[in-house]
């Protein structure tokens, strides 16, 4: 199949691949890779992964390139189809074109058409990122892992740059921890407040001592870890009942410099001697790849080469795959086009940025 780059990334927004549905994509991509890439078919329930693995010449280096096919649903307020790829004024809008789909276009066809290197190529693609993501990228690299075939380095390629493309190179990404505090009162009548135990109360002088508290003042590559709470509910909707408990929910992106353990002297630090519950469950944990791994220089020189930028490190955001990679210990960098619309209507990129991200891609492989 010999189709450019911007054709390839319009025919992979048309299909409909709402978490975990691919809606034909991985067939396509199969067809568009052709006979020569070894693949696997990895599908785990309703989830559908692939991987594609090409050995080009005599070289031990093993690169991969991975990212998600499934995009969020669409929603409201879209001004043309969000899965009938729009082109206007060299911006192409639809679900997807950001997050990240132009990654995995552009990706995909510099792997095709790497004309000089000499290594193993490894694609790792999947259908669940924007859900639970337990059946995807994490089930591919045991399955890899099992093999003995696992990457050296990897990049995947998430939207990262922030004002102008080529700005930002993700070397690490933070982690995350949700908190569950349960306050325990006793109820009672509301012109009785000494006679009860209102958990309202209680907590309205701990809030501002823990609410968007830093935990940490972070370091070169994290911003400090920060308490945000998500929810309080209490009470029954009246004015004549103080409620018997209050629940409270939080959540602490962490850099390397806070876990569980300091949340948790935080917790006692500030409600000892009340009446609480406390759990906490942690969904990610933060990593950051070493700036000398051959994976940061390299793709730092092709970005320069091609945009003519220095680009600098960042680890903000929420999680992604990335974080998987670095659970196998393998030097993971994420890198992609502008993200100031993702998951919102009327997603849009740039026909440049697209064209360019291939760019660099084929120039990064043409460095090893
Ligand atoms: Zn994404």
């Amino acid at each position: 199949m010999i189709i450019d780059e911007i054709e390839l990334f319009k025919k992979l927004l048309s299909f409909r691949s709402i978490t975990p549905y691919d809606d034909g994509a991985f067939e396509f991509i199969d067809d568009f890779l052709g006979t020569q890439w070894q693949v696997a078919k990895l599908n785990f329930g309703e989830v559908k992964n692939r991987v594609y693995i090409k050995k080009f010449g005599n070289s031990d280096i093993n690169i991969c390139f991975a990212g998600h096919i499934d995009v969020v649903p669409a929603g409201d307020g879209w001004n043309t189809n969000p899965f009938k790829p729009t082109i206007k004024n060299r911006k192409i809008f639809a679900r997807g074109s950001q997050d990240m789909k132009s990654g995995v276009a552009s990706f995909l066809y510099a792997c095709k058409h790497t004309k000089n290197f000499k290594g193993t190529l490894t694609i790792v693609l999947t259908s669940d990122e924007e859900g639970e993501a337990t059946h995807g990228t994490v089930k591919v690299l045991e399955y890899l892992k099992e093999q003995n075939s696992l990457p050296d380095f990897a990049v995947v390629a998430e939207p990262t740059c922030e004002k102008v493309f080529g700005d930002i190179l993700k070397i690490g990404r933070r982690g995350s921890i949700n908190g569950y505090l349960q306050l325990q009162g006793e109820q009672g009548h509301v012109a009785y407040p000494e006679k009860a135990t209102n958990p309202i109360q209680q907590i309205a002088s701990i809030l501002p001592k823990i609410s968007n508290k830093n935990i940490d003042d972070g370091d070169k590559f994290f911003a400090p870890s920060k308490l945000v709470i998500t929810d309080i509910r209490a009470g029954m909707q009246v004015v004549n009942v103080t409620p018997n408990n209050l629940k409270l929910m939080f959540n602490v992106r962490n850099s390397t410099k806070t876990t569980q353990k300091e949340i948790n002297i935080l917790v006692d630090k500030y409600f000892s001697g009340l009446k609480y519950d406390f759990r906490m469950t942690q969904s990610s944990y933060p990593f950051v790849t070493n700036k000398n791994s051959l994976i940061v220089q390299k793709l730092q020189i092709a970005i320069k080469k091609v945009l003519k930028i220095d680009t600098k490190f960042s680890t903000a955001g929420g999680t992604s795959d990335a974080r998987f990679f670095a659970l196998f210990d393998i030097d993971v960098v994420e890198f992609g086009v502008i993200n100031d619309k993702i998951h919102k209507a009327n997603e849009s990129t740039t026909i440049d940025e697209v064209k360019a991200l291939q760019k660099i891609f084929k120039e990064l492989l043409e460095l090893f």
